[in-house]
């Protein structure tokens, strides 16, 4: 495990460029990022809401080399990439707003980007992208799994719009992190034919007990930024631990301190 870092621009990619074919990564394992400037606020203006959208557009404008069909990235390479576009422009604050998971309060604090846990592919026991197996517990199905790539997110996108012109969609955050985990899901005992809306309906029949054990393996397959430790509440002292996510401010710059 090591910390997110970007030398010379230059980017280890935590994958370590395992689970592509042929792809000619830097060194075999970097890619090279630019840093942010103003005018990209209008590419990523154009590419409004969707997250499979912007994410795809913020590749396309951060990577320089070597340009790849986006769509194969591991999602934990895509996050990892945007943060260190953010670290090497900004520096390390990092503005967050949390929950505290002791006392419910809501916190404002500027996380140390240079502190984040990396997963590298080499932390990983048997790394691999595809046939992830699991016997889930309580309901005794067995499922197999893969790694996200962008390109599930682009499924998942449009099975969103589908869901949203048939007024189908109840919490926009929450359906869409529960269909991008259905969309990981490759066979449910056995059976490789199902639709993605049947993988969905699956897991929303997963009891808690199941669901958990489901986040923890993928948690523990995974590659990429891992939850930020260390957080401490103002109000009630509890070390938080928070999964950087993008907010309003990731392509803000922090006020410059002057004397
Ligand atoms: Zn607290």
């Amino acid at each position: 495990m090591d910390l997110l870092s970007v030398q010379e621009r230059l980017f280890q990619l935590p994958s370590l460029g395992r689970g592509y074919e042929d792809v000619p990564f830097i060194a075999g394992d970097s890619v090279k990022l630019r840093p942010i400037v103003t005018g990209h606020q209008r590419d990523l203006a154009k590419a409004g809401s969707d997250p499979y959208r912007v994410y795809f557009t913020m590749l396309n404008t951060f990577v320089v080399e070597p340009k790849m069909a986006w769509d194969e990235l591991l999602m934990g390479d895509v996050n990892a990439i945007m943060f260190a576009v953010r670290l090497m422009t900004y520096g390390k604050d990092y503005p967050i707003e949390y929950t505290c998971e002791e006392c419910g309060a809501k916190q404002k604090v500027d996380v140390d980007l240079t502190v984040v846990p990396k997963k590298t592919a080499d932390d990983v026991d048997d790394f691999q992208t595809e046939g992830l197996e699991l016997m889930l517990n309580g309901c005794g199905s067995k499922i197999t799994m893969h790694l996200g790539r962008l390109k599930d997110e682009k499924v998942v996108s449009g099975q969103m719009r589908t869901m949203e012109k048939a007024d189908r969609v109840k919490q926009v955050d929450v359906d869409r992190a529960l269909l991008s985990l259905a969309q990981l899901i490759d066979s449910i005992d056995g059976n490789t034919k199902m639709v993605l809306p049947e993988k969905f309906e699956f897991v929303l029949n997963l009891d808690g007990y199941d669901m958990n054990q489901v986040n923890d393996f993928i948690m523990a397959s995974r590659i990429g930024l891992m939850p930020v430790p260390g957080i401490i509440c103002k109000r009630c002292s509890w070390e938080n631990e928070e999964v950087l996510q993008f907010n309003a401010a990731f392509f803000r710059a922090p006020r410059r301190v002057t004397a």
